[in-house]
C-alpha cells in the first residue's frame, strides 16, 4: 500500500488553516487548532515502523459523534483513545449560536459546546490525543492506523466519526462572512432569517429541500441556479417551482456576498445574458454539496457514490467486522449534531457488544 508523504499533509493543513481564518475573521480564538497547527507545521513528518501502539478501541474523530462514542467507551471501560483530528472539536467550532441542540435552553456558541463534549468524555476516561489518521489498514485483526505517519496505532474495535464538509463556493466575502450570515445548512440556522429575505445557491436534491424549508421561514427565497435546469429530481423541482416564494435565477453565479459585518445582499450575473444585478438579502446558503472525510477508508469499506460509508441500517456496523461509523461520515441526511451524537452512542454500544462476543472485553 502506498505511503502519503509530508507532502500529501499540505492540503489537509491548508483546510485546517482555513478553519483558523474563519475563526480568526469572527474575532475568536481556539487555542487548540492553533497549538495543533503550530505542531504540524514545525517539522515534516517522519515513520518510526516500530512505533506501535495496541489499543482496544480507537475512535478517529472529535465531533458529536466521536466525543460521544468517547464518554459511552469509556463509561463501558473499553479504554478508548481518540483523535481529534484536524479540527479538534468539528464542524461546531466554526459556527456561532447553535439552538436547537437539546438541554441548552438559551442556546450557545458552538466552540463552548463542544468544549463541554471534549471534558465530558475526559472526566470519563477517555484518552484524547492530537493526531491525524493518515492510513489504515482493515484486512485483518488488529486494525491499523498510522497516525501522523509517526506510529500505528493497532486496536480491536475502530469507531470512525471524521464528518463531512461542505462545499464552499470559494469566494473571499463567502469566508469572510461565514457564520454572520453565511451558512452551509439551513436546517441549523434558516431559524435566525425568519421574515427576512435569504438566498441559496445549489441546485441538486439538498438544495431543493433546504429552499424548501426556507420557505416557510423566510419571506423570499431567492434561489441562484448555475444552469437553465436543476439537477434536483422531478419531484423536488416541481415542488421549489411550486413555491411562490421561491424564485429561480436560472444561468446565474454569485459574484460577491455583500456586506461589511453582516449580509446585507447578493451580487450575481447572468451568464447567458450577461446581465448583472445586486438582490438585498440578509442570509446566503451554500447547498453544493458536502464531502465526507472518508478517503482514507475506501480501500477497505463500503461506501456510496459520495464517499458515504455503508451502515448496516439501526446500527454502526460497517462492512468490516469491529469498524464501526458514526456521525456525518456515514450520513447524508440529517447532518446534525444531535443525530451525529446519537450515532456516536450507537457505534461505541456496537463496539462494546463486539468486543464482549470476540472475549477482547
Ligand atoms: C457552519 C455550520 C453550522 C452548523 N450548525 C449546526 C447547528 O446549529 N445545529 C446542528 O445540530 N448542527 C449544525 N451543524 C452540523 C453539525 O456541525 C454536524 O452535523 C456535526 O458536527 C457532525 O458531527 P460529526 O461528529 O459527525 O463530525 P464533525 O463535527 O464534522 O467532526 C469530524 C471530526 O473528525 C476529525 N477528523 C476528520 N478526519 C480525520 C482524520 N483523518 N483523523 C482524525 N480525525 C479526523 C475532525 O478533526 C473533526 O474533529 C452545522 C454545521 C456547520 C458547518
Amino acid at each position: 500500500m502506498d505511503y502519503r508523504p509530508w507532502s500529501a499533509h499540505q492540503g489537509l493543513i491548508h483546510t485546517y488553516l482555513s478553519s483558523i481564518n474563519i475563526l480568526l475573521c469572527k474575532g475568536g480564538s481556539n487555542r487548540f487548532l492553533l497549538n495543533f497547527a503550530r505542531q504540524k507545521l514545525k517539522s515534516p513528518l517522519s515513520m518510526d515502523q516500530n512505533n506501535i501502539e495496541k489499543v482496544n478501541c480507537l475512535i478517529i474523530g472529535s465531533g458529536p459523534a466521536g466525543y460521544t462514542a468517547a464518554v459511552y467507551a469509556a463509561r463501558a471501560n473499553m479504554k478508548p483513545v481518540l483523535y481529534q483530528g484536524i479540527q479538534p472539536g468539528g464542524q461546531l467550532t466554526i459556527t456561532t449560536e447553535v439552538e436547537n441542540y437539546p438541554g441548552f435552553p438559551e442556546g450557545i456558541q458552538g466552540p463552548e459546546l463542544m468544549v463541554h463534549f471534549e471534558k465530558q468524555a475526559h472526566r470519563m476516561g477517555a484518552d484524547i490525543r492530537y493526531g491525524l489518521a493518515t492510513q489504515v489498514d482493515f484486512s485483518q485483526q488488529p486494525y491499523k492506523v498510522w497516525i501522523d505517519e509517526e506510529k500505528i496505532i493497532e486496536a480491536n474495535a475502530v469507531i470512525i466519526s471524521t464528518g463531512a464538509s461542505a462545499k464552499w463556493l470559494g469566494i473571499e466575502s463567502e469566508q469572510r462572512l461565514n457564520g454572520y450570515g453565511v451558512s452551509a445548512c439551513a436546517v441549523c440556522d434558516g431559524f435566525f432569517f425568519r421574515n427576512k429575505e435569504v438566498a441559496i445557491v445549489g441546485a441538486g436534491d439538498t438544495a431543493a429541500e433546504e429552499a424548501l424549508y426556507l420557505s416557510k421561514l423566510c419571506t423570499t427565497v431567492h434561489m441562484i441556479v448555475r444552469r437553465e435546469e436543476m439537477r434536483a429530481s422531478k419531484v423536488m423541482q416541481e415542488r421549489v417551482k411550486a413555491t411562490p416564494n421561491i424564485k429561480i435565477y436560472w444561468n446565474s453565479i454569485t459574484d460577491e456576498i455583500i456586506g461589511e459585518k453582516a449580509v446585507e445582499g447578493v451580487r450575481i450575473h447572468n451568464t447567458a445574458t450577461g446581465e448583472k444585478q445586486e438582490v438585498a438579502i440578509k442570509g446566503f446558503f451554500v447547498a453544493i454539496g458536502h464531502k465526507p472525510n472518508s478517503d482514507i477508508f475506501a480501500p477497505f469499506l463500503e461506501m456510496d457514490e459520495a464517499g458515504y460509508i455503508k451502515t448496516t441500517p439501526g446500527t454502526a456496523k460497517t462492512n468490516v467486522e469491529g469498524v464501526f461509523a458514526a456521525g456525518d461520515v456515514q450520513d447524508k441526511i440529517y447532518r446534525q449534531a444531535v443525530t451525529a451524537a446519537g450515532s456516536g452512542c450507537m457505534a461505541a454500544l456496537d463496539a462494546e457488544r463486539y468486543l464482549s462476543e470476540k472475549g477482547l472485553h
